[in-house]
């Protein structure tokens, strides 16, 4: 099935859509991502894009901090995006990925005086951590605080640090690395947000800890909310919280919900798949195919019926 994408404001198959050596962003990291899910409900025959509006919501953002004067309002972004998906005619799980970034072709690092442009390209994509529970390291690469460069935003020039977090995880033989701040405290997983199960609470860490504020994240936090009755907490978590907690899981558009088995090899809980993370796996895993109707305005079906 051929994939298409939005650039230079046309619809292009995604193999001819090629930028310059000379653009700037390749050079500086200076361009903003997102990563959104498209998710495919068999029984329906429909594809549901999760929570569309707050991805682009979040870009924008971005934009201003990076200086990108995004070409289009988010009412356009989220048309261009439902057009360029119905497009490609997926009949499974995909990922969709926006880009806004410095596209002149000009040296020199900085932010100011530079051309901008927005791409955006949808390919089909399965799992991310392919296993059942994860087993974690903590990362010897630090989370950078927002006076180095902002966590809050999708940077592509920042990702060197989850780059580096992945590897050196994936090399020692663990699925993925969880960073901690720079004065120690957990922060997050290489692509994903981190909730730990305390004494029947959720515990997450807060806003200025060097986070991400994810959408999944704040997805779980309504549903345990709402559906279980369960309260999450934002606060500093300390490390050797991580080693005693109860259950453990991570949050991210590309992992979904993604139980942790073990953290520099301590088994959290019993090892497997917690009571209250398998319930909120299910619960979310229901959501995003458009199976729970309360939560279909956070899901937009790409095909006409
Ligand atoms: N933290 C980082 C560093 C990420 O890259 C991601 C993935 N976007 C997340 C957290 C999770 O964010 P979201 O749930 O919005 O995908």
């Amino acid at each position: 099935m051929p994939s298409y994408a939005f650039f230079h404001k046309k619809f292009v198959p995604l193999a001819s859509a090629k930028i310059g050596v000379m653009t700037h962003a390749l050079h500086y990291g200076t361009a903003l991502f997102e990563g959104i899910r498209g998710n495919w409900n068999s029984e329906q025959q429909q594809l549901y894009i999760f929570r569309l509006r707050e991805h682009y919501k979040r870009l924008q953002k971005g934009c201003r901090l990076l200086k990108i004067n995004l070409p289009h309002s988010v009412d356009e972004l989220y048309r261009i995006t439902v057009q360029l998906v119905e497009k490609c005619g997926f009949e499974e799980d995909i990922y969709i990925r926006p880009l806004a970034y410095k596209s002149s072709d000009a040296l020199g690092v900085r932010l100011h005086n530079l051309e901008d442009d927005f791409l955006v390209f949808a390919i089909p994509w399965g799992r991310y951590l392919d296993m059942d529970a994860a087993k974690c390291c903590v990362s010897s690469w630090r989370r950078p605080d927002s006076n180095v460069i902002p966590p809050q935003s999708k940077i592509t020039g920042l990702y060197i640090n989850n780059a580096l977090t992945k590897t050196e995880a994936m090399e020692n033989g663990f699925d993925e690395g969880i960073m901690l701040t720079s004065d120690g405290y957990v922060s997050e997983g290489s692509g994903e947000n981190i909730f730990l199960l305390i004494n029947g609470q959720l515990v997450t860490p807060a806003s200025y800890n060097s986070i991400l504020m994810g959408i999944t994240r704040d997805t779980v936090i309504t549903l345990a909310q709402d559906e279980l009755g369960i309260e999450t907490i934002e606060r500093p978590v300390d490390r050797g919280e991580l080693y005693t907690a109860d259950e453990c899981f991570l949050t991210g558009t590309a992992a979904h919900l993604t139980p942790v088995a073990e953290i520099d090899h301590r088994q959290i809980g019993s090892g497997g798949i917690g009571e209250i993370t398998g319930k909120l796996q299910k619960l979310y895993f229901d959501m995003i195919k458009g199976k729970i109707p309360k939560y279909l305005a956070w899901c937009t079906p790409v095909y006409k019926k």
